[in-house]
């Protein structure tokens, strides 16, 4: 059986990367049909948009995308491609697993967390009022009136909202992966002591959905602390829950636990459509050098393999991954101990060298 995936190469480094990904998923013997789109820089250029419609078109055939990066230009009114992807596919969970590999520059072992971030809402939802605006002053009002509490005219205001929906959906999410990966636990993250009706709601509906589970250990903690926990005893944790803002902070944290962004995978994952990519971003400073490391992609190919159902595929690209790491051989800068070091290889060499490693697995 093939797998129809739209294949999103993106711009700066996201072309090389894609390509040593696009082969190591075609040597797990898997068939592959790509449903190629342009998006990013070039588009951008040639047409004035950063993701055409053809590319929401597509994924909404094929149900997955691969995707690589893309720069977000400053300064130029443009949207990052990446945030109107998620808006307009309803990708409302942002899934990064942090796991440890032997061989892998960390402070730490045996971390295997998957970190489920709300990606819709919060914070993030984009309603500010900017200072000075007779939008903001009608704000200002508002507050004055409701609350009693007259808010420094000369201030900015940022919305933080929190839904009964959208809070349902992650949490049920993070349970459901749990069940369907053999995970044990689920830990909601919040600030509910403080913000008692916002973050208050998150935990409610969390403790709610955690009855759903009875097969599944539930528990609760407050983001400073969680902090606190993952660097000191981050092997505790299995699946973690969090609200946008606090998800993509403590993302980057574990991404920095587990030996930093050449190996960390995402995936954005919405009721009816997957998009798997890695967690950082283009690089342009590297692109068409054959420099920078292909594994993040790679091991969001694995994500994505297990999504389609592609377990044992999954088993060996991960075994063969996991393997050239713990050897340090055919590894880019970023892995070896000095990122100056003359052995380390290009993009492409670690995609030859998975290839070859998959033949043990
Ligand atoms: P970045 O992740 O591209 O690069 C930061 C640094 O991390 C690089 O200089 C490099 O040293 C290192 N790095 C990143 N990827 C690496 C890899 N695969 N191998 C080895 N080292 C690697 O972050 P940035 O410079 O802040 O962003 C560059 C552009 O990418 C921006 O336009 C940003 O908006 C965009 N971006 C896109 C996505 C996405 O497409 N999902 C995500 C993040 C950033």
């Amino acid at each position: 059986m093939s797998h129809t995936v739209t294949l999103i190469s993106g711009d700066g480094t996201g072309p090389e990367i894609t390509e040593a990904t696009r082969r190591v998923l075609e040597a797990t013997g898997l068939e592959f049909i790509w449903d190629v789109q342009l998006a990013g820089a070039e588009t951008l250029e040639k047409s004035g948009t950063i993701l055409p419609d053809a590319v929401i078109e597509s994924i909404k055939r094929t149900g997955v995308a691969l995707k690589g990066p893309i720069t977000t230009p400053i300064g130029k009114g443009v949207r990052s491609a990446n945030v109107s992807l998620r808006k307009k596919l309803d990708l409302y969970a942002n899934v990064r697993p942090a796991k440890t590999y032997q061989g892998l520059r960390s402070r730490y072992e045996h971390i295997d967390m998957i970190i489920v971030r709300e990606n819709t809402e919060d914070l993030y939802a984009g309603i500010e009022f900017q200072r000075g605006t007779p939008e903001q002053e009608e704000i200002l009002e508002t507050i004055a009136r409701t609350t009693g509490t007259r808010l420094d005219p000369d201030s900015a205001i940022s919305i933080k909202y929190i839904s009964v929906m959208a809070s349902r959906r992650i949490v049920r999410f993070a349970f459901d992966y749990a069940r369907a990966n053999g995970r044990r636990k689920v830990t909601a993250v919040h600030k509910a002591n403080i913000m008692r009706y916002s973050d208050g709601l998150f935990l409610m509906i969390a403790h709610e959905v955690a009855k759903e589970y009875p097969d599944i250990q539930f528990e609760d903690r407050i983001v400073d602390n969680m902090c606190m926990q993952l660097v000191q005893k981050p092997e505790l944790y299995d699946v973690l829950v969090l609200p946008n803002l606090y998800g993509d902070i403590i993302s980057d944290l574990s991404a920095g636990l587990i030996g930093g962004l050449g190996v960390a995978p995402g995936a954005n994952i919405g009721s009816q459509y997957a998009v798997f990519e890695p967690v950082h971003g283009s690089a342009p400073k590297y692109a068409g050098q054959n420099k920078v490391n292909p594994m993040a992609m790679m091991f969001s190919g694995v994500l994505m393999l297990r999504h389609l159902g592609e377990r044992e595929a999954a088993r060996r690209l991960e075994g063969a991954l996991s393997s050239i790491i713990a050897e340090g051989k055919f590894v880019t800068y970023d892995l070896k101990p000095r990122s100056d070091d003359s052995t380390s290889v290009g993009t492409s060499q670690v995609a030859d060298a998975v290839i070859e490693r998959m033949q043990r697995f």
